[in-house]
């Protein structure tokens, strides 16, 4: 009986979850057409970690955005005593969300775990106050995560590329995970907004690259383009091109990027380089975590009547 009982309040712990991430992500929500239907069946096993991790809001806001961007390449969470738990990838690699140890800026970018991947909000939209020193958000990459989701090998990175057709042109992008779909949603977006102001065409054309396996200059750190879920266009300028700027040149730097091509790429699901202390403002990565979580935590902030 006391069983049966358990079981019950576990079912009704899921089905909640379940509603709470169907209400979360109301598809018709600022343009965006992220595939936010999309279940997430391994969000159950949360069921199975201690109280206390499943009751820490800001582990729950992360987990929720991980399903929103990666449903189906996770497979499960596991515990690992009362502090610590990890993802089952669908591959079945194992990735530990928090490592519990402090970090300064260098060690998180180069020994990150999920936690430090996704802990800096990222800001969709202009933005109105200019990014802090280290403020990069997306910039720290667990590379195994993206491993398991992309491909582990340039083979498997390769094998897993698809032709997308892109303004005229045709690029190869990352078929996994939605990634090459949303470009092509992008890409759409763009080619509406072309016709209306063709004098953007020169920021955009011609590209600068997509996959490319390759270490980020300066560092050991593979590239977002080595999974291929970035691409480069073909304005723009990077930090180790000339130096870090003050705050105010950032905000500067970023408003005289077109906002509308920003916007087309933040609503599928893509982060701009632009945005980071460490700038790269050709940049745009596939990362629709970031975006799910700033906007589940735009919602969470928001006044009850407004949700
Ligand atoms: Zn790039």
């Amino acid at each position: 009986m006391k069983f049966m009982i358990k079981m019950l309040a576990a079912q009704q712990l899921l089905s909640s979850l379940a509603v709470v991430l169907i209400l979360s992500f109301p598809l018709s929500a600022a343009g965006q057409t992220q595939d936010l239907s999309r279940p997430a069946p391994w969000l159950q096993s949360l069921d199975q970690l201690p109280e206390v991790l499943r009751q820490n809001e800001a582990i729950r806001l992360d987990l929720q955005a991980l399903a929103v961007g990666y449903g189906a390449a996770i497979q499960k969470v596991v515990g690992q005593g009362p502090q610590r738990f990890s993802l089952v990838m669908a591959n079945g690699r194992i990735i530990l969300y928090d490592d519990g140890r402090l970090k300064g800026p260098e060690e998180k970018l180069d020994r990150p775990d999920l936690e430090d991947m996704l802990a800096q909000p990222y800001r969709p939209g202009p933005l109105t106050q200019p990014p802090q020193a280290n403020e990069d958000p997306g910039r720290i990459r667990v590379e195994a995560f993206f491993q398991a989701v992309y491909g582990a090998t340039p083979a498997e990175v390769q094998a897993h590329l698809v032709p997308v057709p892109f303004l005229g042109t045709t690029v190869r992008f990352q078929g996994n995970n939605g990634a090459a779909a949303a470009l092509g949603r992008v890409g759409v977006r763009l080619s509406q907004l072309l016709a209306q102001k063709p004098t953007l065409r020169g920021y955009i054309l011609p590209l600068q690259g997509t996959y490319n396996h390759r270490r980020i200059a300066g560092s050991e750190r593979l590239s977002a383009h080595a999974w291929g879920i970035a691409i480069d266009l073909h304005r723009g300028t990077y930090w180790r091109w000339g130096r870090l700027l003050a705050p105010m040149e950032l905000l500067a730097l970023q408003a005289a990027s077109p906002q509308e091509i920003v916007q087309a790429f933040e609503a599928e699901g893509f982060i701009w380089g632009g945005k980071w202390y460490h700038y790269d403002t050709m940049h745009f990565e596939y990362r629709p975590e970031l975006l799910a979580k700033a906007r589940l935590a735009a919602r969470a902030a928001a006044p009850a009547r407004d949700r």
